[in-house]
């Protein structure tokens, strides 16, 4: 049987960025990555960005590596193989290939599948999640031949795939369960000015509504809402949300909630097994809770972080996250923790077009969401960080 040194499943920004950090650390240790994609790593965040969904850059850009850097890091990647069995006493991780790996040290960071919409008329072609640049370009492929879109779910795929459609001027709708868009997150009047976005560029949103089934024969020709509308559609997104697929590992010896449970060094329960990035559910000592976040730079400080802790520092994970997107003539930060409690409170500001909302406890900023207003970002994520709070007169909106 193989024996590695460090194996690391999941070939994401953070498995990649710890295999790197590693090879920094220990220049001879063996690493292996696991990964069930059949490409090297590539900038998952640019696959629903007009830049690239549009082909304003050459195609090849979206590769943040290529073979030569995992030949000159002497880091062996497998490609196109799933981990498929977990052994924590025997230390072996097994392949769909059935070849077996024993590992020294394992990093799990396997990131986050979308969640599926099992109804009626599922197995339809023309009906897309987003997660993989394969997802992207099979969606590419049909994109421009589309009579309508439908959107399914108000996130931020939701939202991004709107603003990449409105600048291809096809005829799109938006179906979410809420009263309004991120209703899950955000407030009425903040959905108010998001929903403007997508109103000013024809986008059709119908709320308060789920899908109750695919209608079609063999490819997809819409959906029917739960209040009975029949909506058309011959290409339909689904962005309901994500979580990781924790099928190889036996969760009654790994400790999961939502996400792999992990102090603030990103080691789980398990003696030698951390877990990095989207798949994990990290305590977080600034902001004295767990975190589990679909954040790139936040998966890429982890990878860093986790790395470093392989090879035997002892180094906390102390980033402050932010997620900043644009589009639909929209700029929306979500910064720190936004998670409601009975704990915290919030002060919120808001104008015709922008919008702040600071997630505060007694003593502290914890997080914030931000719509059209960039010029705060900096200051709310030094309040976070240092644990200050701010007046509402020290956030201008
Ligand atoms: C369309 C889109 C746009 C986004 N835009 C933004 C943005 O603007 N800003 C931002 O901060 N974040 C954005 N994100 C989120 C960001 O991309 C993720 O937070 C980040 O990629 C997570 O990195 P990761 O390494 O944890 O996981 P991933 O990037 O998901 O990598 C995990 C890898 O592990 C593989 N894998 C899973 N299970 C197995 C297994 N059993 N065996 C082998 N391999 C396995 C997966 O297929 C995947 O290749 C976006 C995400 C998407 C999908």
């Amino acid at each position: 049987m193989r024996q590695i040194k460090y194996l690391i499943v999941g070939g994401g920004i953070a498995g990649t960025t710890a295999s790197q950090s590693i090879r920094q650390n220990d220049t001879d240790g063996s690493i292996a990555i696991i990964s069930n994609e059949p490409h090297y790593l590539y900038s998952r965040t640019l696959l629903s960005k007009p830049v690239f969904f549009l082909d304003k850059i050459p195609a090849e850009n979206i590769f943040i590596k290529k073979e030569d850097w995992y030949i000159q890091n002497k880091i062996d990647i497998l490609k196109s193989v799933s981990a498929v069995d977990l052994n924590t006493e025997k230390q072996i991780v097994r392949l769909s290939n059935n070849d077996e790996i024993q590992y020294e040290k394992l990093l799990i960071a396997i990131g986050s599948d979308p969640v599926n919409l099992n109804i009626e008329g599922c197995n339809l072609s023309g009906i897309f999640y987003v997660r993989t640049l394969d997802d992207i370009q099979k969606i590419k492929a049909v994109v421009k031949t589309a009579k309508s879109v439908i959107c399914v779910g108000g996130g931020l795929v939701g939202f991004e795939m709107c603003d990449v459609l409105a600048k291809l001027k096809i005829p799109t709708s938006i179906i979410f369960r809420e009263p309004y868009f991120f209703g899950n997150i955000l407030d009425a009047k903040a959905g108010a000015i998001l929903e403007s976005g997508l109103i000013k560029n024809n986008i059709q949103i119908i709320n308060n509504s789920q899908i109750q089934k695919f209608t079609g024969i063999n490819a997809v020709a819409g959906v029917i809402t739960s209040h009975n509308q029949n909506i058309q559609g011959d290409l339909i997104i689904v962005g309901i949300g994500s979580q990781p697929q924790f099928s190889f590992i036996n969760s009654k010896i790994l400790n999961i909630n939502k996400g792999i449970v992990v102090n603030e060094y990103l080691e789980t329960n398990i003696p030698n097994v951390w877990a990095a990035g989207d798949c994990a559910e990290n305590y977080h000592p600034v902001l004295n809770e767990h975190t589990q976040l679909g954040n790139w730079s936040n998966s890429q400080i982890q990878g860093r972080v986790v790395g470093q802790n392989m090879v035997g520092k002892k180094q906390p994970m102390l980033y402050i996250s932010a997620y900043i997107t644009t589009g639909l003539g929209v700029n929306l930060a979500f910064l720190g923790s936004i998670k409601p409690s009975d704990s915290k409170r919030e002060i919120v500001k808001i104008s015709s077009n922008a919008y702040i909302k600071l997630i505060v406890d007694d003593q502290r900023v914890l997080g914030a969401v931000l719509i059209n207003n960039p010029q705060n970002i900096s200051m709310v994520l030094k309040a976070i960080e240092n644990k200050h709070m701010l007046t509402e007169e020290e956030v201008k909106l």
